[in-house]
């Protein structure tokens, strides 16, 4: 078994930001992160981030990552980065089960943080298995990180902020958005991304879902159908969009397996993507010295989850008596920072979720 002050489970803004803060506390930290690179979802965001300057806007989403990334250099003898890692388990012990290269290992943390981020959704419909059918993450993981088009023409699901910026990023890349397909009578996202992909042309079907998709050995056409004020298909309303590709884009659900093994007070919040774990205002789960950070706690964005993240951090080492040089003035900054960035009408579904799992918004 090894042990640390501190692991953390998950390498993305939630996770670095949550480790840069122990180890200026001085604690030990494990950082474990199941793909080859750390970042979590900044390494596929080529735009440049809105927001404060304290979040990095204006910088693009894999330059945020280097700079977390590179924030933890110089810690060599209180830090291990675990990559091609995942964690399989996770016990009330706040024992981890690690998998990584064939191998399995044990880890005991002090204290544990999980920052997992968050899943995809799926979309039921016939043939929604055929190749040409991805989600918007495997669509940025092809075209930003390995330079792939994922073929010439989309449809697009979901009018959300992913679903509108990867359907920009698809236009860049020299890929036909041939219609975005909304089932709600409203866009989701930004209409600052909507209004550029409306000058380029882009049709946007709203109050309509796909229905089925067709072809042999790849996609060819798919069926949309539309939807009338309750949701349901208008018969007869059908029609055809030759397409290689179908991007779904209908958000995300929060990585919750590894807190539910351990039997953390899970709450079932809608506002927040689904089940999310109850907190403390530390951050703290029902698991004692057991933290939870970023979209794992509640879908948001990047900036919420760096910042949860220093919390996070913050509130392990104070709670094992590891003492971080500016504390106190850290945690009200930090708090002042999340306030700011849930403010306003944007902000009004994540207040209203988080004031169902513990933390209050008034
Ligand atoms: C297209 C798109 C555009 C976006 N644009 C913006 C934007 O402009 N501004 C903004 O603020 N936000 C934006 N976001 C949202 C932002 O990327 C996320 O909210 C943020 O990345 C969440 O951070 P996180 O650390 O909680 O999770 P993630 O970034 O998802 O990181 C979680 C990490 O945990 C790892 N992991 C999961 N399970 C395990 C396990 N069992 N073992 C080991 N490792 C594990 C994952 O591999 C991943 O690296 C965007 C998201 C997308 C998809």
């Amino acid at each position: 078994m090894i042990k640390r002050d501190l692991v953390i489970v998950g390498g993305g803004p939630a996770g670095l930001s949550a480790a840069k803060v122990a180890l200026d506390a001085g604690m030990s930290v494990t950082l474990i992160e199941r793909f080859n690179q750390l970042g979590g979802q900044l390494i596929k965001q080529t735009h440049k981030f809105f927001g404060s300057q304290l979040q990095y806007a204006k910088t693009r989403g894999f330059d945020i990552a280097r700079i977390l990334i590179d924030d933890l250099k110089g810690y060599d003898d209180q830090l291990e980065i675990l990559l091609d890692a995942t964690c399989v388990g996770f016990y009330p012990d706040k024992v981890l089960t690690v998998y990584q290269y064939g191998k399995y290992m044990k880890y005991l943390g002090g204290s544990v943080i999980i920052a997992t981020g968050a899943s995809e959704k799926v979309l039921a419909f016939e043939n929604n298995d055929l190749p040409g059918i991805y989600g918007a993450g495997a669509i940025q993981t092809l075209m930003n990180i390995y330079g792939i088009k994922p073929g010439k023409e989309v449809v697009m699901v979901g009018s959300g902020n992913i679903g509108l910026i990867v359907s920009y990023q698809l236009i860049q890349a020299g890929v036909k958005v041939k219609a975005l397909v909304e089932a709600a009578s409203t866009i989701g996202g930004y209409l600052v991304h909507a209004s550029k992909l409306k000058r380029l042309g882009v049709g946007f079907l709203m109050n309509t879902t796909v229905k089925k998709a067709i072809g042999k050995d790849h996609l060819e056409k798919v069926v949309t159908v539309k939807l009338d004020d309750r949701w349901q298909e208008i018969p007869g309303s059908e029609s055809e969009i030759d397409a290689d590709v179908l991007c779904i884009s209908v958000g995300l659900s929060p990585l919750h397996q590894l807190l539910s093994m351990a039997g953390a007070h899970m709450l079932d919040v809608s506002e927040l993507g689904g089940l999310v774990p109850k907190k403390t205002c530390d951050y703290e789960t029902s698991i004692d010295h057991v933290y939870a950070c970023g979209d794992v706690t509640g879908i948001e964005e990047a900036s919420s989850a760096m910042v949860e993240g220093r919390i996070c951090g913050l509130m392990a080492a104070n709670h094992l008596g590891f003492k971080h040089p500016e504390a106190q003035s850290l945690e009200d900054d930090l708090n002042n920072q999340l306030c700011v960035l849930r403010q306003g009408p944007c902000g009004e579904k994540i207040r209203c979720g988080l004031k169902k799992v513990g933390e209050i918004y008034d």
